[in-house]
């Protein structure tokens, strides 16, 4: 089994004195810092002046500057912008700035593995990456725990890329939670198949095609609702709890035998076979390659696609009964 690493296993004072630059003050950005200064670490926020992130950053009380410069006497350089646009900023502000010996860390592998970036050689290659959004990564920190990340290096140039990561890790709390390794390639491939096939995909389409399913066969689109995408929440929350066997202790029998019996029914050896389809193309560079071209060309059937899932019913329907629930309208304000 995987090592789980905690915050013993860590080399005391494994970056000790060394410079961090946060590059990017969004969802990660945003908790890596303040978690990292927390630690005792000195870590300057590299923002554009002005911006939405300088503003959180200023608030927060953590120091800000402009990129290129919060890069200039940096040890470790981490790039916590979107994906798509980390090869600009490596090109633009990072490599004519960065001191030599500098370690680059990702959150996510994707620059590297799709070679949009291929860093000066010289600079230790590095990842961490919480298994977390950056708001339970500063909350759960804020409490003395931590949630589990990963890490990993792809180089290690200056002999110093591991105690970088880990001690990185550790500062945002990683460790805490459990560190467990991995490689650039084993990250970005299951991160990009888990999103595509299981989370985001998967789960989105499931409930579209059941709610879809219900409403054809002529009952309300109100009741379909509840069934298809509201009640799918519980049975999350028991996932996440303890697993399977959690959510089959708690369901009716007849709930049960309806998920064993016709689960394999629904996702069948057809479905199987084009998830394995997804993962090829993850793992040949293809979908990439069409991700970063729809881009470039201004993301128009990304917008085409998004708007038909705005669209669609389920969305109408369900604005409406959400209205009704005190609870969310709650968490809705609380967000903004
Ligand atoms: P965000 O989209 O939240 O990052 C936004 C930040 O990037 C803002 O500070 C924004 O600046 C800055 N930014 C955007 N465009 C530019 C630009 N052209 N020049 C300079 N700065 C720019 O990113 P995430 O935190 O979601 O993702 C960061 C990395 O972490 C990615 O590699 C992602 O895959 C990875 N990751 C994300 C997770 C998540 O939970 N979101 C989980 C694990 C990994 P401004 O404020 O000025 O607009
Ligand atoms: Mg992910
Ligand atoms: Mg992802």
């Amino acid at each position: 089994a995987i090592t789980i690493y905690t915050n013993e296993d860590i080399k005391p004072g494994a970056i000790a004195g060394q410079r961090i630059a946060v590059i990017g003050y969004g969802s990660q950005g945003r908790a890596h810092a303040q978690n990292l200064k927390d630690s005792g670490h000195d870590v300057i926020v590299g923002v554009r002046q002005g911006g939405t992130g300088w503003k959180h950053a200023t608030a927060d009380g953590v120091p800000t500057a402009e990129p290129a410069e919060a890069v200039r006497g940096a040890d470790i350089i981490a790039i916590l912008t979107p994906d798509m646009i980390q090869n600009e900023i490596y090109r633009d502000v990072i490599e004519p700035n960065a001191k030599p010996g500098a370690a680059l860390l990702f959150a996510h592998g994707f620059s590297i593995i799709y070679d949009r970036i291929t860093p000066r050689d010289d600079m230790d290659v590095i990842l961490v990456a919480p298994k977390g959004p950056g708001d339970l990564v500063r909350r759960e920190f804020a409490r003395g725990r931590g949630v589990p990340s990963l890490f990993a290096i792809e180089k290690d140039a200056t002999g110093k890329a591991r105690d970088r990561a880990m001690g990185y890790a550790k500062g945002i709390g990683g460790a805490t939670g459990g560190l467990l390794e991995t490689s650039f390639r084993e990250e970005t491939e299951t991160d990009l198949f888990g999103e595509q096939a299981v989370l985001c995909g998967g789960a989105k389409e499931l409930v579209i095609q059941g709610f879809n399913t219900l409403v054809e066969a002529g009952y309300q689109p109100e009741i379909a609702y509840f069934e298809c995408l509201h009640e799918l929440k519980l049975i999350v929350d028991l996932f996440y709890e303890g697993g399977i066997s959690k959510m089959h202790h708690f369901i009716s029998e007849t709930a049960k035998w309806g998920a064993v019996a016709s689960g394999p029914r629904v996702i069948t050896d057809e479905t199987r076979a084009r998830m394995k389809t997804i993962l090829d193309e993850i793992q040949s560079g293809q979908f990439a390659r069409e991700w970063i071209a729809e881009n470039e060309a201004g993301k128009p059937k990304y917008e085409a696609l998004l708007t038909e899932d705005r669209a669609s019913q389920i969305e109408q329907v369900g604005a409406r009964l959400r209205d009704r629930m005190a609870w969310l309208q709650t968490a809705k304000q609380a967000a903004a």
